[in-house]
């Protein structure tokens, strides 16, 4: 089963947010322009009215200029919602991994930019977790690709379920994921990691009858004040491939 791509993450928020302001501020403008247009042009052609017959012409002249200025606004918006629709859809196509429904290379990047920029919760640190599948190509060997597949669509999910809530999961790479969350400490950080070694091991599955199980190695890296995420991210990449050499579904914390 493949997940639903992620609805909600703070790049497509912020792209809701600056259209709402943007919308607002266009209906606002556009409605003070016509009272202001209506109110001018009714004042100054009917100078030769009574004071009675101009304020009744300029009541009419704002009534309706306004009228019709409000709805032609309120097309324009409706119009400008269907576009914000479309170009959403084409920034979750973009930034989601179509086999998971994770995060995907890009958004991982760009996400965990903005995240390690904000500062964490006091008394929390930035973390990232390198999760690669151990023997995978065994995977795709003996049981075939769309079994590999399915395998990479299982361990996302065991990823997600495995993980705080508010953690970036992405797929990065062919069997590759990374988490970036925030924990308390090391310790925290290397609870957190044996929990997922754990889940993955454990959650074998069938796949057309036939049993499917596989492991995890993790490499670790915790964040220190003024790092960059290529630079977690190298330093996790290292810790992982020392996991791999040590035998494989285990975690191993950069130095
Ligand atoms: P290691 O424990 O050292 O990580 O071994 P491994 O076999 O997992 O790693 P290796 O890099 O040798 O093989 C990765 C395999 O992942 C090879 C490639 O065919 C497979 N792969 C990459 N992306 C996908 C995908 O989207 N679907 C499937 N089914 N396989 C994929
Ligand atoms: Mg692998
Ligand atoms: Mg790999």
């Amino acid at each position: 089963m493949t997940p639903a791509p992620p609805e909600d993450n703070s790049v497509i928020d912020s792209i809701r947010q600056i259209f709402w302001a943007q919308q607002i501020r266009f209906v606002v403008l556009g409605m003070l322009g016509a009272l202001v247009a209506s109110t001018l042009a009714a004042w100054f052609t009917t100078a030769d009215l009574t004071l009675h017959g101009r304020v009744h012409t300029l009541v009419v002249s704002v009534v309706l200029t306004c009228t019709v200025a409000a709805c032609l606004l309120g097309y324009s918006v409706r119009l400008n919602v269907r576009y914000l629709r479309l170009h959403l859809q084409t920034q979750l196509a973009a930034y989601s991994d179509t086999l998971t429904g994770l995060a995907n290379r890009r958004a991982f990047l760009s996400e965990g930019e903005l995240r390690l920029a904000q500062p964490s919760q006091a008394g929390h640190h930035a973390a990232l977790l390198v999760v690669d599948i151990d023997w995978f190509k065994r995977v795709n060997d003996m049981h075939g690709h769309e079994a590999g597949d399915e395998t990479l669509v299982h361990i996302a999910q065991t990823l997600l379920h495995a993980t705080p809530a508010n953690a970036l999961v992405s797929r990065i790479g062919g069997e590759e994921f990374t988490i970036l969350t925030d924990v308390t400490d090391t310790e925290h950080l290397e609870q957190l990691a044996g929990a997922l070694c754990k889940s993955a091991e454990a959650a074998s599955f069938y796949y057309r009858g036939e049993r499917i199980s596989v492991t995890v190695s993790i490499g670790l890296s915790l964040a220190t004040p003024g790092d960059t995420l290529s630079a977690l991210l190298s330093r996790a990449d290292k810790a992982l491939y020392d996991a791999k050499r040590h035998g494989r579904n285990q975690f191993l914390l950069a130095a």
